[in-house]
């Protein structure tokens, strides 16, 4: 019953083929079959999770349809659902209890789902292969030796190795989407704005967005349709209409283009990616789509300008952590000068405290014109980029990562190695539009690897629609973990 898929699961529950609880039992069985060796979870809510699925089982009796009713979901631990831990992997938050619920667990929670637990994650965000949380380091199904990828790892793991049904991740700057490449899943980063933030720990707040993990496109559409929408309590919420998702999927492609940007495909990218990623845009071809070659020609500041940009927002928004309102406070200290410099230097990891310094220091007065100023500048031209290419086609394809699951350690000695593995994802986020992942291929040491498309600002719609056709006519999204 783990491997069930959303649209499986409601099927099953509503036709009476089995009880939430009974699915929910699965979900928790596997788990204590698997989390000793993938680490997904950061804890679990079990009673929760039993008191939703006794709910959902007599609504269901009832004939109630909600989109999620009785099904098992599980959240990064930055996202805040109310009476549970949010604990951001950081050990400055490690005790912290929401005191209410995000607009999406609000949301989640009409709709019927279950909440399973909350998962790992680099912290605040802050990683490309999870090796960042202060609570564990989580590991990739497909191979137990390498990263899931970050900062959403712990929800790519819990998805891809059956430990839920789907799960929500946030993504600054590919941590929805690159995750979902290396643990062979699929993920959504939506439009900046498409979905409300209240609720989110913030870490670069113009960048950050929350998103889909799961199993098949179109299981992706379900949950994009449960959690997006205009919030009073997110001002940057879009008030947008919200289409029918899941009714865009059945259209066909014919006469669509699909652009593939010149920039992307050069020295550093692995060839079995590049390979897997061209033939995915042959597939596009035969479903109907027209293959065009774009230019992005600002991709080679896109890393720069994000770091930038996302420290600088990360330095301000981090300074809340002060010992004094909530989370982890030194006991080490005479005045309160120190307590403050005590509880942020024994409460943050090495990441974190990086990102902090260099977030400062490009808006201190002095620098502030040469980097950050500048970063939004160029943050501009990136977008402008984009605006030029969806003039020729209605998606851009690339490879989500430039290459597939990296080993622990491989990247953690040296930052900008790691910042590079985000250089496909970042630029989404610096224009605000929405991207995907989505399998497309295997390494040949049995690796998944990731097709990501990106298309214009609140057009997920034709994002889906191409994925899902893409997923009716090849088999890759099917494969599974061998653990
Ligand atoms: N890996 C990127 C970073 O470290 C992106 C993280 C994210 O999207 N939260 O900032």
């Amino acid at each position: 019953m783990h491997r069930l898929t959303i649209e499986q699961a409601v099927e099953g529950l509503r036709a009476g083929k089995f009880s939430s609880v009974e699915l929910t039992r699965a979900i928790y069985d596997r788990i204590d079959q698997v989390e000793e060796s993938v680490s997904a979870y950061i804890h679990l809510t079990r009673e929760i999770a039993q008191n939703q699925a006794q709910e959902a089982d007599r609504l269901i009796a009832q004939g109630e349809k909600k989109p999620l009713l009785g099904v098992p979901v599980a959240l990064k631990d930055l996202i805040c659902a109310q009476g549970t831990r949010t604990t951001c992997g950081s050990k400055i938050l490690n005790d912290f209890v929401s005191p209410y619920d995000a607009t999406v667990v609000r949301k989640l929670k009409e709709a019927g789902a279950v909440l399973i637990g909350k998962t790992n994650m680099d912290e605040f965000g802050m990683g490309s292969s999870t090796e960042n949380s202060w609570h564990a380091i989580s590991k990739n199904p497909w191979s137990l030796e390498r990263t899931p990828g970050g900062s959403s790892g712990g929800s790519a793991v819990a998805v891809s190795a059956n430990e839920c049904i789907a799960a929500l991740g946030s993504d600054t700057g590919g941590s929805i989407r690159q995750p979902a490449s290396f643990c062979g899943i699929t993920g959504l980063k939506p439009t900046y704005g498409r979905v409300s933030r209240f609720g989110l720990i913030a870490y670069a707040s113009s960048l950050d967005q929350i998103g889909p993990m799961a199993k098949t496109v179109a299981d992706t559409a379900i949950l994009l349709n449960v959690i997006c929408g205009k919030d009073p309590k997110d001002s940057t919420s879009a008030d947008i209409a919200v289409p029918n998702f899941s009714q865009a999927l059945r259209k066909d492609l014919k006469g669509m283009k699909v652009g593939l940007p010149r920039e992307y495909f050069t020295t550093g990218l692995d060839p079995e990616v590049e390979e897997s990623v061209r033939r995915s845009a042959k597939t596009l071809e035969s479903l109907g789509m027209e293959i065009v070659e774009v230019s992005l020609p600002h991709l080679e500041y896109a890393v720069a300008c994000y770091y930038i940009v996302a420290c600088a927002e990360a330095s301000a928004n981090l300074s809340r952590y002060d010992g004094v309102k909530y989370g982890y406070r030194s006991e080490h200290s005479d005045t309160l000068m120190e307590m403050y410099s005590n509880t942020r230097e024994e409460g943050f990891g090495k990441e974190v405290k990086r990102r902090i310094l260099l977030g400062t220091f490009v808006l201190s007065s002095g620098y502030y014109d040469a980097y950050y100023l500048k970063g939004q500048k160029v943050r501009t031209l990136i977008k402008n980029d984009f605006e030029n290419a969806f003039k020729q086609c209605d998606v851009i394809a690339s490879p989500t990562a430039p290459a597939p699951a990296f080993k622990f350690n491989e990247k953690t000695g040296d930052p900008l190695q790691m910042y590079l593995s985000d250089i496909y994802t970042i630029s989404a986020n610096l224009a605000g539009i929405p991207g995907m992942s989505i399998p497309c291929g295997q390494s040949a040491s049995g690796l998944p690897i990731g097709l990501q498309l990106m298309a214009r600002q609140f057009d997920e719609e034709t994002l889906l629609r191409v994925g899902h056709q893409y997923q009716q006519n090849t088999d890759h999204h099917l494969k599974s973990p061998p653990l």
